[in-house]
């Protein structure tokens, strides 16, 4: 089977899976997107979404966020892991979009990587997620998932997203990315495998 009849294939399934998928990050705009995104590193979705009220609650935006010391941002996140690396950045961040953009998150992929402790994963998603720019964020369960499914043989994150933007229409990459990230968390796990799953052996078909 071709690459690229492997990821109509792929396509097809992961459609049928999860038609209609949503942002598993709960935000209200492009600052409290950015600021989930940056908590979801190593932590759960789940474990972010029970975070954040109570840290917007008290930070929403920018300049309020700016204006807090990170040991206090720190004990708004508790259980999220990594908390002071994290309350550091979120602060550093909030306080350059302030003095550097006015208080709004800078809508381009250059502008947001220069935020302090924003990757190019995290960019992606804000750019696609808050501003519908097409952008085909790859995390940890893309990676595996391309290479399983042999639509990358790519080492890096930077080849996968790469092999994937180029198999995929761009109108496709935000939506693509989500049922992605849905299908490896709900099936199909670095070990073990969803037994009725047929995916696999039909890839392996002629
Ligand atoms: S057959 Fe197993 S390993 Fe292959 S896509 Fe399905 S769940 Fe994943």
């Amino acid at each position: 089977m071709k690459r690229s009849e492997r990821a109509e294939l792929v396509a097809e399934e992961l459609l049928r899976a999860f038609p209609d998928p949503e942002v598993p990050l709960h935000h209200k705009d492009p600052f409290t997107l950015l600021v989930a995104v940056m908590l979801s590193a190593q932590c759960t979705d789940a474990r972010v979404n029970l975070v954040t009220p109570g840290l917007f609650a008290v930070a929403d935006t920018p300049e309020k966020m700016a204006a807090l010391s990170w040991q206090e941002v720190r004990t708004h996140i508790a259980s999220c892991g990594l908390t002071e690396t994290k309350a550091k950045r979120l602060v550093a961040t909030a306080q350059a979009i302030v003095q550097k953009h006015g208080g709004l998150v800078p809508s381009s992929f250059e502008e947001l990587e220069a935020l302090p402790g924003v990757g190019h994963k995290t960019a992606s998603v804000v750019m696609n997620q808050a501003f519908g720019f097409p952008a085909f964020p790859v995390d940890t369960h893309i990676f595996r998932l391309a290479r399983r499914w042999g639509l990358s043989r790519g080492n890096s994150v930077e080849k996968v997203e790469e092999d994937l933007k180029h198999l995929y229409p761009q109108h496709l990459w935000g939506e693509l990315h989500l049922r992605f990230v849905l299908w490896g968390r709900a099936f199909c796990p670095a070990r073990g495998c969803r037994p009725t799953c047929t995916i696999c052996s039909r890839l392996k078909e002629e």
